[in-house]
């Protein structure tokens, strides 16, 4: 744990005080998301595969906006761990409303080299973990109230088809259909899920794309309406608008995010 000042109710944006989970939260979007929330007065718990990194976003939050944050190294494919942990979380933050699963991979691959490990690792972190996390989240979102939400990280990926990216473009693809279907469990109990689909996002994630494909950046930056990529800070905030009770009508839907790039025909 890193902060224990609490701020009480937050009526800033329309969020809900209830504590928040950000998965992958020591990067990039999770990151972003993570302070985001922590600006609107709302604790978070920041899990990542990297224990320092989750560190610093949640100490980052607890400083920045003096609410309570805390972390943990976890892996997300760990179901067991999830079923344990988030419970806990709950107690820690005093209540769990929301979970954002941000954590992900992405690694080149083409139909003609797809291997089992590789497959299985993507679907594993960007979509077993997201359905296994609102799983875990039914018991402590109904004791938090029915404003309680989350958001699933889709992408364009999910939308169309890249031939680089055959097992990302399945899991992303899966987190839509998986996004609709756990909106009916939910709507139950008055909670909401929905995914987003960001284009591309100036992280750790797309650095790679960008060094070893020549003039890639400048090609999509040229293609895309508003001509560049989106800062995290732009997902982010549509992810809060998601989480909070400004939405409280939208659930089992997505919302893409790329800067028009999706908005264009190929011709
Ligand atoms: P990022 O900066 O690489 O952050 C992803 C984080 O997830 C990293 O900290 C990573 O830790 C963590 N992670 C990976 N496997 C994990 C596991 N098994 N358990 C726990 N944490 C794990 O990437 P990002 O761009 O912010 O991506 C966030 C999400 O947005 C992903 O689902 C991604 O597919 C999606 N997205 C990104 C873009 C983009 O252009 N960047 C576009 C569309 C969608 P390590 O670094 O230690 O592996």
């Amino acid at each position: 744990m890193i902060g224990d000042r609490t701020t009480g109710r937050s009526d800033r944006l329309g969020s809900p005080s209830s504590g928040v989970l950000v998965t992958g939260g020591g990067s990039g979007i999770g990151r972003a998301t993570a302070l985001a929330l922590a600006e609107v007065g709302r604790p978070v718990a920041v899990w990542d595969l990297d224990g320092q990194a989750a560190e610093a976003t949640a100490a980052a939050c607890a400083e920045q906006y003096g609410i309570a944050a805390h972390w943990e190294r976890i892996d997300v494919t760990d179901s067991s761990a999830l079923a344990e942990r988030v419970p806990v979380v709950a107690t820690e933050l005093g209540s769990l409303g929301g979970f954002v699963h941000a954590a992900g991979v992405a690694g080149p691959m083409e139909v003609d080299s797809i291997d089992d490990e590789m497959w299985a690792t993507t679907l594993d972190v960007n979509l077993r973990a997201g359905a296994m996390l609102a799983k875990a989240a039914i018991e402590p979102f109904t004791k938090a109230g029915p404003g309680s939400a989350a958001v699933l990280i889709s992408s364009i990926e999910g939308l169309f088809g890249s031939s680089l990216l055959t097992a990302y473009c399945a899991s992303k693809g899966g987190v839509l259909g998986v996004t609709r279907s756990i909106a009916q469990r939910f709507g139950r109990e008055g909670f909401r899920i929905n995914a987003v689909c960001p284009g591309a996002v100036d992280t750790p994630m797309l650095a790679p794309a960008f060094d070893l494909l020549p003039g890639f950046r400048g090609r999509l930056e040229e293609r895309t309406p508003l001509h560049r990529v989106s800062s995290p800070d732009e997902i982010a905030r549509p992810i809060r608008f998601l989480l909070s009770d400004e939405a409280s009508f939208i659930t089992g839907t997505h919302l893409t995010i790329d800067g028009g790039l999706t908005s264009i025909t190929a011709i």
